[in-house]
Parts: C-alpha cells; sequence; structure tokens
C-alpha cells in the first residue's frame, strides 16, 4: 500500500478500533460485576445522548439524526424484542428497524449539512416520523404480503441460515454500507466514516439481536463512533482550511511547537493574484486556489503544507536544510506554472465574455494558469527563532517578488 493510500485509511481507524473493542468486550462481559452489567443496558443510551449534546453544540445534524436512531432503535429493542421476535408486531418492528436504519444512514451520508433544528433539520424529522408511520401502516395491514418478500432466500447459503436478518435485508445493508464506505474515503470526512461505523455495529446488532449481550454492546459502539466521529469533525474544522481542505494557519502554528533546530521553511504566495480575480472572478480564484493548495499539498520531499492565509502558503521540511528543500520546490513551482485549469459554462470569465459575444459560438472552454514565488529559509546553526526563520522567509519571498516572480529565492 501506498503512503497517500495509508493516510486516507486513516479515517476508518477509529470506527474499526470501536467495533474490534466491542467484539474483544462481549468475551468479558460474563465476568463483569452486577453493577457494571447494570450500566451496560443503559450505556447506549448514555452514548447517543452524549453525541447529541456534542451535536447540538457543534450544529451538527446528521450525527444527531443517527444517534437519535440508535437511541430509538436500542429503545425498541428493550421495550418489544429482548425477550424474542414472536408475531406479526415484534417482525413489524424488527424488520422495519433492519430497511430502515441502512435506508436512513445512508441517506444521511449522502446529504449535506443542514443543521439540527433549521427547516431543513426539521423536515428530516417529519420525514422520520412519516417513514415510521409507513412502516406501522405496512406491517399493521399488509404484513402477511410483505413478510415473505423481506424473507426470500436468493442463495441456499446455510452459513446464512442460522440468522435472523434474512437474505433481502442483508444484502441491502451490505450495498449501502458499501456506499457509505466510498462516500467516506472520497470525501475523506470524519461523519462520513462514523456513519459507515455505526451502522456496521447495528447491522452486527440486527444480525445476532437474540444473543444477550450484542445489542447493548454494539449499541453503545454505534454510539461511540457517532460521537467520536463529531470531535473529529470538529478537530479538522479548527486545524484545516475550510476552502482548501488543507491544514490551516492553526495547525502551522501547532506544528512549529518543537519542530527541532534543524528545519526549512518556504513561504509561497501565488503571483499577481489580485489581478487575476478582477479578470476572472472570486470563484475562479477560490478554484485557482484550491488546484494550487493541492499541488501544495503534494510536495515532494516530506514538505508539510499549509494555508498560511489569502493566496500564502507555508511548506515546512523538518530535517532539511534550505538548500535540500530548493530542488522539491523548485519542481512544485514548475508543476504549478505549467498547470492549465480549464473553466467551462458558468466559470468562464466575465470580462472576456464581454463585447466579445462569442457565446455559443466557439468553444465553451477557457484554460487559466498561475505562478507562485517561493522564499525560503532555513533554521541553520545560528539558533535562530522559528519567528525569525518565517521572516526570513518572508523577505526571500520578496525577493523572487522583486526579481520578477515565478521564482524560488533563499
Ligand atoms: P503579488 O504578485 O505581489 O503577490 O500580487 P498579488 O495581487 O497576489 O498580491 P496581494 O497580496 O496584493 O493580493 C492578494 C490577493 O489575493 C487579494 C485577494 O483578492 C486575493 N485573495 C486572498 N484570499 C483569497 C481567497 O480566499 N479567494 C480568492 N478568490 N482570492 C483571494
Ligand atoms: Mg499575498
Ligand atoms: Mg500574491
Amino acid at each position: 500500500m501506498s503512503p497517500a493510500t495509508i493516510k486516507k485509511a486513516v479515517i476508518f481507524l477509529v470506527p474499526l478500533a470501536i467495533l474490534a473493542a466491542a467484539f474483544f468486550f462481549l468475551r468479558k462481559i460474563a465476568a463483569l460485576n452486577p453493577a457494571y452489567t447494570e450500566l451496560l443496558l443503559i450505556a447506549p443510551y448514555l452514548a447517543a445522548v452524549t453525541g447529541m449534546f456534542l451535536s447540538v453544540h457543534f450544529h451538527r445534524g446528521r450525527p444527531f439524526t443517527a444517534l437519535l436512531l440508535v437511541a430509538l432503535f436500542y429503545y425498541a429493542y428493550r421495550t418489544f424484542l429482548v425477550d424474542g421476535i414472536t408475531g406479526y408486531a415484534d417482525q413489524g418492528i424488527y424488520f422495519s428497524f433492519a430497511l430502515l436504519l441502512p435506508f436512513n444512514f445512508a441517506l444521511l451520508a449522502v446529504m449535506s449539512e443542514r443543521g439540527i433544528f433549521s427547516v431543513a433539520g426539521r423536515l428530516r424529522f417529519i420525514f422520520l416520523l412519516v417513514q415510521a408511520f409507513l412502516a406501522w401502516f405496512a406491517f399493521r395491514h399488509y404484513a402477511e404480503d410483505i413478510l415473505p418478500l423481506l424473507t426470500r432466500i436468493f442463495f441456499p447459503l446455510a452459513a446464512l441460515d442460522g440468522l435472523p436478518l434474512p437474505q433481502p435485508l442483508l444484502l441491502f445493508a451490505g450495498l449501502l454500507l458499501i456506499l457509505i464506505f466510498i462516500l467516506a474515503a472520497l470525501r475523506q470526512a470524519p461523519i462520513e466514516s462514523g456513519l459507515l461505523g455505526g451502522l456496521g455495529a447495528l447491522v452486527i446488532t440486527l444480525a445476532a439481536i437474540s444473543r444477550p449481550d450484542i445489542p447493548a454492546t454494539f449499541c453503545t459502539a454505534a454510539g461511540l463512533i457517532i460521537t467520536l466521529s463529531i470531535l473529529q469533525d470538529s478537530y479538522n474544522m479548527a486545524f484545516r482550511d475550510d476552502l482548501t481542505g488543507i491544514p490551516s494557519r492553526r495547525a502551522l502554528n501547532e506544528s512549529l511547537h518543537g519542530i527541532g533546530r534543524r528545519y526549512a521553511v518556504a513561504m509561497l504566495d501565488i503571483d499577481h493574484f489580485k489581478q487575476f480575480n478582477d479578470t476572472y472572478g472570486h470563484d475562479v480564484g477560490d478554484q485557482v486556489l484550491k488546484m494550487v493548495a493541492r499541488k501544495i499539498l503534494a510536495v515532494s520531499g516530506g514538505g508539510r503544507a499549509y494555508r498560511y492565509g489569502g493566496e500564502e502558503f507555508t511548506v515546512i521540511f523538518s530535517g532539511k536544510s534550505s538548500a535540500e528543500a530548493v530542488p522539491h520546490l523548485e519542481a512544485l513551482r514548475q508543476v504549478i506554472a505549467e498547470y492549465r485549469l480549464v473553466l467551462r459554462g458558468d466559470d468562464r470569465p466575465k470580462d472576456a465574455r464581454q463585447g466579445e459575444s462569442k457565446r455559443g459560438s466557439r468553444s465553451d472552454s477557457t484554460e487559466v494558469s498561475v505562478t507562485i514565488s517561493i522564499g525560503v529559509a532555513e533554521a541553520g546553526d545560528a539558533q535562530r527563532s522559528v519567528a525569525e526563520v518565517m521572516k526570513a522567509a518572508d523577505k526571500a519571498l520578496y525577493k523572487a517578488k522583486s526579481k520578477g516572480r515565478n521564482q524560488v529565492c533563499c
């Protein structure tokens, strides 16, 4: 696996670790003090409510809804299913959750964040009530028609025979888990990976609902996974730049603490960016900033990239001198200078359109490009403070600008 792939897998570590811990914990339950066993029975509520408070604090409607569903599911289990699934009513409840939990988790993963008590948030709660009503209505009046559909056997697999979760529902949950996995991996977003792990824990609960300790343990795990994803998400918000997605100035300040003695700092600044914005508009400017940030993030030589502010970036090379960092920065400068960003349709420059009336007649794509100037400084042996090194890098940047831009200066 490449380092980049490993980095992308990190987002799944917390859910996996908690699921593993839950399996480990299961084997210890028999030896627990009865007081703790009592506590375990309410642990899913504690985990869910804690996460819901955090969600309110951070205005996160998606994990809030997911945790509400965890708590409702566990409540339904404790109230109706704990003694076994017997009769149409129990089956209706069990199958409704088996169908609606994956459906709603996938929906939450697909949706963008819209808050909790906003109009969109309230509509979401109404939608949940509608689903509950429909499920009740369907099982109340059409249970005989629905149950054979839900419990059909597609493949004669002995391994699945003992599961209360029938094949169609297992398949449905599996497909939606894959969908959420893809979304989480693509977006590299903690909430999505929390929804994935949370749903994973709930599917385990559904598949082993008759085993005594599984529901309490895995509903707690679901609650914890989603709760931790809220914390991870808020951490990212603080240390990741919103526009470009790369580490922010705050993250830079953090990593400068205890950086050691040997390091090089590069300050990077987009050339004539004000003019670029004036010509192509702020939205195109934002697109270019994102592109430049992506390239800087991929700088070779182990450089760590940060958005310093505006159109300025910083790259830190730990354990390197300026001379060692320069070839990597030179390569980066070249990559950015040679890159052509293609603008289509609405993104096209407003100025360039004016007076030319080429709308619809000529090709509807335009290419834009930018250059960057870079200043580098190193800590050296002179025991310069971090602030002094940053200042020296800034000075080198000015030099690069005054020498005509699109170059690296020390
Ligand atoms: P120089 O080559 O000397 O660096 O010229 P410049 O125009 O890049 O320098 P200056 O620092 O005066 O301008 C920076 C401009 O960057 C100002 C602002 O319009 C633009 N800018 C800063 N932050 C953002 C942003 O988040 N999005 C967009 N689109 N533009 C930004
Ligand atoms: Mg600037
Ligand atoms: Mg600039």
